[in-house]
């Protein structure tokens, strides 16, 4: 094999950082970190990255050909749905490997009390037979479906701030994770909230408010995942870095190297 093997990684998630930190420096081998570019200052990988949209399944496909990319590995977040099926159209297209990696959802334990939703539609739905005071830990993309809902107060916490519609009465906090389990306890405590709203992320860094709402015997309403398309999938960075490697070697023919 002459040259480097360039390996695209989609991102925006502690698991593409860790793929990438873990890729990084490898010989024969050029790992690219791929960001939408949605937050003004983002935590950037270890390595080289982009940012910004593709363009679409036919953008993506351009730069998978311009680039002369052996493998993908989509470690978008669960909820990134657009860009993984893009990712997979892309990849079936031009014939290139692809890896999901997606950290496993959460699972209930002795003393919660959720309910799920398969949508943030469907949680504004839900929300008024089960609360009045939300935290609402969704992001700020996706506020709209809870305008309206009047008789509720919401807290929102947000990296950044909101742009889209938004509930008549909220308050914006500002704050980006990990959080400790005390100080959900304290935030919700202080606001009396009597509901909490997530999505099924996964992960150790948003969990404690889980823990929180299970402390202080507060319903959840849960936002399961969107399905995920057939084809390899692992759970870990270790796992993916694994599995870029023997995808590079098989592709340059080279088993021993
Ligand atoms: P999305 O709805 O699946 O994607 C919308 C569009 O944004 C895609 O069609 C693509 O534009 C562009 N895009 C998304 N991820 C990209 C990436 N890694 N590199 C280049 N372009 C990307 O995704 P989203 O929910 O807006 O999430 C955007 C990013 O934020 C993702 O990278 C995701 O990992 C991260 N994130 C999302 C959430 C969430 O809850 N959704 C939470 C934390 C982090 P083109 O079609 O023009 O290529």
């Amino acid at each position: 094999m002459t040259g480097q093997q360039v390996v695209l990684i989609l991102g925006g998630t502690s698991d593409a950082r860790d793929l990438a930190g873990r890729l990084d420096g490898r010989p024969g081998l050029r790992a690219v970190s791929s960001l939408a570019g949605r937050t003004r200052e983002p935590v950037l990988p270890v390595g080289e990255s982009r940012v910004g949209g593709f363009g679409g399944i036919p953008g993506l496909t351009t730069w998978l050909r311009d680039h002369r990319v052996a493998a993908v590995v989509d470690a978008t977040h669960p909820f990134a749905a657009r860009i993984s099926a893009n990712a997979v159209a892309a990849c079936a297209g031009t014939g290139i490997p692809l890896l999901r990696l997606q950290r496993p959802g959460w699972t209930p334990r002795e003393g919660d009390d959720w309910r799920e939703a398969a949508s943030a539609e469907e949680a504004a739905r839900l929300l008024p037979s089960v609360g009045r005071r939300v935290f609402l830990t969704t992001g700020r993309m996706e506020t709209a479906p809870y305008a309206g809902l009047d008789d509720l107060w919401f807290l929102l916490r947000s990296v950044e701030p909101p742009e889209d519609a938004v509930p008549a009465n909220l308050e914006v906090l500002l704050a980006r994770g990990p959080f400790t389990v005390a100080d959900e306890i304290a935030l919700m405590r202080r606001h009396a909230v009597d509901v909490v709203v997530t999505k099924d992320s996964g992960g150790t860094q948003t969990a404690a408010k889980l823990d929180a709402a299970r402390e202080l015997g507060l319903p959840v309403v849960m936002i399961t995942r969107p399905a995920v398309g057939a084809g390899p999938r692992v759970e870990s960075a270790a796992e993916a870095a694994d599995w870029v490697v023997a995808t590079v070697r098989r592709q340059a023919g080279d088993p021993a190297r």
